[in-house]
């Protein structure tokens, strides 16, 4: 069983981003540089914008943090997001989610510039992305398929099941998936909430990318030997034996399926930093304005 560690991959990645940043910003040209708004005080929220700031720290990237209150009105989201929009300073920039009911997402999202999009959310930049143009994609997707094409996991003619249709992981990595492209080239299967029979989908899939946010949901025998398993879930548990009360677990029952699967990423460790490393790669898009 290979395990497809997504720390050791990003590492390699962003050592790739610090290189071509050390040779291009020489003599006084700015490095690239990553905004990220976050609106109240969610603790999950909270650690992956750190993570995410910490990331351009060890790419050499400039990166600002924008703190909001969890009252701040749409209107005022929507100021930031104009000021984000005209700084010339600035190459890309997050608004992280989930934001507070009271505001859109949908209509925070239309307002971003679709050429500091690194999220990859705006309309123009996922249609672009499922018409095959270049452009950014979902930081989640693009990071399995950096992980996929780096660890040279055959896709073409297999059969890709996902679960989960979201827009931010499930619809755009099915996407991906189908695409005339290498990775891609799979036969893609999209099961959710509604879909009957489950069991023997999951049982039929060559390549299984699992993004529902249940802990634990995909077991050992819902799976076939051989299979390569993507676990995007990130889930707590409580685990009195932690120092934290909890652990992170993924959407696949690991110990389980680990012992049937040919390729698996873990949780931690696996999709989480990918997505990260997928950020930084379309922050240095933005900078070289390559879309
Ligand atoms: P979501 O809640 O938006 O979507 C969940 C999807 O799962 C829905 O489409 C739903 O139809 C489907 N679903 C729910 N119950 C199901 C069932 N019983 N059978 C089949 N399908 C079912 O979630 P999301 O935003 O796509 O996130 C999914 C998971 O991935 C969460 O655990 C989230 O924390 C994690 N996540 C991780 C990363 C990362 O970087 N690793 C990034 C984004 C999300």
């Amino acid at each position: 069983m290979l395990l497809l560690d997504g720390n050791q991959l990003s590492s390699v990645i962003r050592k790739e981003i610090l290189a071509k940043v050390i040779q291009f910003c020489q003599n006084d040209i700015r490095p690239p540089h990553l905004a990220a708004v976050i609106v109240g005080d969610n603790p999950a929220s909270q650690a992956y914008v750190r993570n995410k700031m910490r990331a351009c720290e060890e790419v050499g990237f400039a990166s600002s943090l924008i703190k909001k209150a969890i009252g701040t009105t749409q209107t005022e989201l929507l100021d930031v997001i104009a000021k984000l929009n005209e700084d010339n300073q600035l190459d890309g920039y997050i608004v992280q989610l989930p934001l507070p009911r009271h505001i859109d997402e949908h209509a925070i999202n239309l307002a971003i510039n679709p050429s500091k999009d690194v999220d990859g959310f705006h309309p123009n930049n996922f249609g672009k992305m499922a018409l095959g143009f270049k452009t950014f994609q979902p930081a989640t997707p693009m990071g399995i398929m950096m992980m996929l094409d780096r660890y040279k996991i055959e896709t073409e003619g297999k059969h890709c099941v996902v679960l989960g249709r979201s827009n931010i992981v499930g619809t755009p990595i099915a996407l991906l998936m189908s695409k005339k492209t290498k990775p891609g080239n799979a036969t893609v299967t999209i099961a959710h909430s509604r879909t009957a029979n489950l069991k023997e989908i999951c049982q039929s899939a060559d390549i299984l990318i699992a993004a529902l946010g249940i802990p634990k949901f995909v077991k050992g025998d819902m799976v076939k030997d051989g299979v390569v398993v993507i676990d995007v879930g990130i889930n707590k548990m409580e685990d009195p034996n932690s120092s934290k009360g909890y652990r992170l677990v993924g959407d696949v029952d690991f110990d389980e399926v680990s012992k049937k699967a040919s390729a698996i990423t873990p949780v931690p460790g696996g999709v989480g930093p990918m997505t990260i490393t997928a950020l930084l790669e379309n922050t240095w898009s933005a900078y070289s304005k390559l879309f």
